[in-house]
């Protein structure tokens, strides 16, 4: 078994409020694990704190609590603090391309920043960088001289992905690159992102809110309820037999095309109400509020992760050991 590139472990991130002694618990205590080669698909509604988990990862927020390790380094401290060789490693795709990319520069002066700074190559071989890097996702070398203004969605979140290859890192963080793209591109940026992912070996943190993407692509799902993880399991198993009510009404929701499909999802289930304020979390489970299986003792007591089949853990008191 490959060994473990990320290990996330009890992090925290609060943020403070205009009230004393009252916090946005954007994340309340997570633990997951990434290994080497490995897609894991973090999954959750706007507000439940998986891109300020990504955040965490790449060094823009310093945890409240809690660890991050990188191939056996703590690297729980701000980017700034972080070692070159770590922000090397560690690459980040984000969710709307028009604003990751500097307008000012060409997309060669873009790709070279980064071979630049980490002095992957000599000056005398940016230019075959460059043009390699832009070969890697699908775009000519024609590209280097464009703006970004000129570039549709999709060829610009191409353009970032090669910018986030150009230091050769071995874990992209992927924050739902593709949710601001129109329709008829995004299969081709999901496309290219899983070819990269097999020939280059990188290790994914996929944060999105899609759970039907994470369908053909992820080799782990960790599903992510108000700062906390409620479920993970490895995708093949996560479809046949999800666990958490939470994780059901989120594929009870998704269409799926094969009766296969149709037949292993989840009878409907309404889903009651909103996600509740991170800075005013509900008592014992946090998600009772919205359970259509809550019981007096969900308002209680907080469930813990059990692990209920092999590698399939679940946070839920139905499911008690
Ligand atoms: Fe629902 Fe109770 Fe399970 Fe929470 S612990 S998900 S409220 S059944």
């Amino acid at each position: 078994m490959a060994e473990d590139m990320l290990i996330i472990k009890d992090l925290k991130k609060y943020f403070p409020t205009e009230k004393k002694d009252l916090y946005v618990r954007a994340v309340d205590s997570i633990n997951l694990t990434i290994k080497k080669g490995e897609v894991v698909g973090l999954v959750g509604e706007s507000g439940s704190g998986k891109s300020t988990t990504a955040y965490m990862v790449m060094g823009s927020y310093a945890p409240t609590s809690g660890k991050i390790i990188f191939n056996g380094q703590d690297i729980s401290i701000p980017a700034k603090k972080r070692p070159l060789t770590i922000k090397k490693n560690i690459q980040i795709v984000f969710q709307d391309p028009g604003t990751s990319l500097n307008p000012q520069r060409t997309v060669g002066q873009i790709l070279g920043l980064p071979l630049r700074v980490h002095h992957i190559v000599p000056n005398k071989d940016m230019n075959d960088r460059i043009i390699k890097l832009l070969d890697m996702v699908g775009l000519s070398e024609d590209y280097m001289y464009k703006y970004p203004r000129t570039l549709g969605g999709g060829e610009r979140q191409l353009v970032a992905i090669a910018r986030a290859l150009a230091t050769d890192p071995s874990l992209l963080v992927l924050d739902e690159p593709t949710s601001a793209l129109d329709v008829s591109v995004q299969a081709k940026i999901i496309n290219t992102l899983m070819n990269l992912q097999k020939q280059l070996g990188m290790s994914y943190l996929f944060i999105t809110h899609d759970m039907s993407l994470m369908r053909n692509i992820a080799d782990r799902i960790a599903i992510m309820y108000l700062g906390k993880i409620v479920e993970i399991a490895a995708a093949t198993d996560f479809f046949q037999r999800p666990l958490h009510p939470y994780t059901q009404m989120l594929l009870s929701s998704i269409p799926v095309v094969l009766k296969a499909e149709q037949e292993l999802k989840p009878k409907r289930i309404r889903s009651q109400g909103e996600i509740p304020s991170p800075v005013n979390i509900p008592s014992g489970c946090r998600f009772h509020t919205r359970c259509p299986q809550a019981g007096e003792y969900c308002m209680k007591e907080e469930p813990s992760m059990v692990e209920v089949f092999n590698q399939h853990f679940v946070s839920c008191h139905l499911y008690k050991k």
